[in-house]
């Protein structure tokens, strides 16, 4: 460690990435009191906040990890709440719905493959895990639209979706409005252990706070060694495409179409191992299309406005790590691939807990040891 040196630019925290994970840890910090600043790449930056496709998303998730399915559904519990609050701080409404979200299948063999690890996550749960298997006639109770060749679909009453766009928009204007500053500067490229706290390095000069959260995506992957954690990150592009307005139909988000607030339909996503390539491929654009066509027929007449990739952020397990570094103490990891659902874990629980360093989650499964051989 080396001895504190002046640093003009202070904060009691600096969380290092400003996205959705960024944005809503920082929003609970200042909850718990905390003067907060947010450093940020940019413009330039790659942004899973910017790309995703806005299911808080239940059904499925944890199923090797029972830990992960609990915060999970900790986190869509906590959800409307932290919806109202956006509501109330900012005006603007995120769209949240959660009234339930079906998983389509379109072969018997993919239908049943789900219900068993449902079932399962069931057990887990004692029993408490609320789920049902749809045929066809009644996947057509929720959505008429449904075309003959879904065999069926997984039901969850926990699921929901929201606007992500408009979340963004949100975190960013509460936490600018309660004090918060985000600095758009350029990249942290290197962060310097005290005695007492830290100093990070960004192209507008030297930041000094007592703790510094990472929270930087694909990013923590350079940052997280520097204050003795490790981010075995790697990124998985997804395609995503838009359509034109149509009729509203979709009344449910599913696992792979929603329908959004303005009526578009929101076609999604590809799973590809392409590096950091955040592009788009007409190959698996039309691959995605027809995956959603089979599921609804009516998308074969609308036409397309809008196509993105984007990049997730993923551990070698697709689960999050969350954890203090026990080598200089006021450094953490919060990273995840479900931004979006695990938002109000991060804002409530999360936060509380590198506030207070006292901690109500099951941290130990997601410490980054689970990866060492
Ligand atoms: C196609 C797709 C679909 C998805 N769908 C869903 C979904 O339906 N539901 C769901 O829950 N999740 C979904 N996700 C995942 C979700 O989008 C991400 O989990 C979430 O956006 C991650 O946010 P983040 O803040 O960790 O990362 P990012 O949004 O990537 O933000 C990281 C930030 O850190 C900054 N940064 C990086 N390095 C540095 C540095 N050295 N210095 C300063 N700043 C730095 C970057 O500028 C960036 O702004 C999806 C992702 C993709 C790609």
């Amino acid at each position: 460690m080396q001895a504190t040196s002046h640093a003009a630019r202070t904060a009691d925290l600096c969380l290092v990435g400003g996205g959705l994970v960024g944005l809503a840890v920082g929003l609970g910090l200042q909850r718990n009191g905390l003067k907060v600043t947010i450093l940020d790449e940019g413009d330039i930056a790659l942004r899973a906040s910017r790309g995703n496709f806005g299911l808080v998303w239940v059904q499925g998730k944890g199923d090797t990890l029972p830990d992960y399915a609990t915060v999970t559904r900790l986190s869509a519990r906590l959800w409307p709440q932290l919806a109202q609050r956006l509501q109330d701080g900012t005006g603007i409404d995120i769209e949240l719905q959660q009234r339930g979200g079906l998983y389509l299948s379109l072969s018997e063999q993919e239908l049943s493959a789900r219900e068993a690890m449902l079932l399962k996550m069931q057990h887990q749960a004692g029993g408490e895990y609320p789920f049902q298997r749809l045929d066809l006639k009644q996947v057509r109770e929720f959505i008429p639209q449904a075309g003959p060749e879904v065999t069926g679909a997984t039901w969850c009453p926990e699921d929901g979706h929201l606007n992500p766009l408009r979340l963004l928009r949100a975190l960013t204007e509460l936490f600018l409005r309660q004090g918060g500053q985000i600095r758009n500067s350029g990249r942290v490229s290197r962060i310097t252990p005290l005695t007492t706290g830290f100093r990070l390095a960004t192209p507008e000069g030297d930041w000094h706070c007592d703790k510094v959260v990472l929270s930087a995506g694909l990013g923590n992957r350079d940052l997280a060694p520097q204050v003795g954690l490790s981010a075995p990150l790697v990124p998985n592009r997804g395609q995503v495409l838009i359509t034109e307005r149509v009729q509203p139909f979709l009344h449910y988000p599913t696992g792979h179409v929603r329908q959004t607030g303005e009526s578009t339909v929101q076609i999604g996503d590809s799973k590809e191992d392409v590096g950091f390539d955040s592009g788009t491929t007409t190959e698996v654009m039309a691959q995605i299309a027809a995956r959603a066509t089979r599921m609804f027929p009516l998308l074969r007449d609308l036409r397309m406005v809008r196509a993105w990739g984007a990049l997730r952020i993923m551990t070698p397990d697709g689960y999050p790590i969350y954890q203090a570094s026990s080598q200089y103490p006021g450094a953490y990891l919060v990273t995840c691939h479900s931004g979006v659902t695990l938002g109000a874990l991060h804002e409530g629980p999360i936060a509380n807990w590198i506030a207070t360093d006292t901690n109500t989650l099951p941290l130990e499964a997601f410490h980054a040891r689970r990866f060492e051989s």
